[in-house]
């Protein structure tokens, strides 16, 4: 079975203005799916990969070739984090359980938000902030390349609640260098509906 691109759940332009159209329709349509291709590439040139989930590969990514481990992590990150973004007041409000481990593990939400930003700010080249459920508790923290929490390389590892794209690919055209800002823009086009189910998930 081979790996495909899911379809953007709502158009190219819907995140205006915090992401632009022509970034969005790059991203999904040539770098997702450049990864989705080489993946595939990777996964047919070996026999003992194939009929595996993308989860059951990251899992055990330190034994796989890098290529499996770039675009295996690129074709997972990006089919959730399209997920993990909304139309700004269409994507909800953290649950009354998240906000509270928010609030317990991670000093509230403005300073989660603050070392989230921080964490994707500070990722030196192309990586991921992320939200994770480590040992029963949210942790922020980041990834460089395509790596993800998922992987067994992943100095931090843990079930993804949120995450965000911090290759300039994902911002570049709109923002060039102001990293920081597309960071302040992505708060407002979080799917909260999204990120309270991983957790419950996460948690159950
Ligand atoms: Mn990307």
């Amino acid at each position: 079975m081979a790996f495909t691109l899911p379809p953007l759940p709502y158009a190219y332009d819907a995140l205006e203005p915090a992401i632009d159209k022509e970034t969005m329709t790059i991203h999904h349509g040539k770098h997702h799916q450049a990864y989705v291709d080489k993946l595939n590439d990777a996964v047919a040139a070996d026999a003992s990969l194939a009929d595996h989930s993308i989860e059951d590969l990251l899992a055990g990514i330190s034994k796989l070739p890098k290529a499996v481990r770039n675009n295996g992590g690129g074709h997972w990150n990006h089919s959730l984090f399209w997920e993990l973004l909304a139309p700004a007041g269409q994507g909800g409000e953290p649950s009354a359980e998240l906000a509270a481990a928010i609030d317990a593990d991670l000093g509230g939400m403005e300073k989660f938000q603050a070392d989230f930003n921080a964490a994707g700010a500070a990722q030196f080249g192309s990586g991921w902030a992320w939200l994770i459920v480590q040992d029963g508790k949210l942790k922020v923290t980041s990834t460089p390349n395509q790596d993800n929490p998922l992987m067994d390389v992943a100095d931090e590892q843990g079930a993804v609640v949120l995450g965000a794209d911090v290759w300039e690919h994902a911002y570049y055209l709109k923002y060039q260098n102001r990293r920081p800002d597309y960071l302040k823009a992505f708060w407002g086009i979080v799917n909260w509906n999204k990120a309270n189910e991983l957790y419950a998930a996460a948690k159950g």
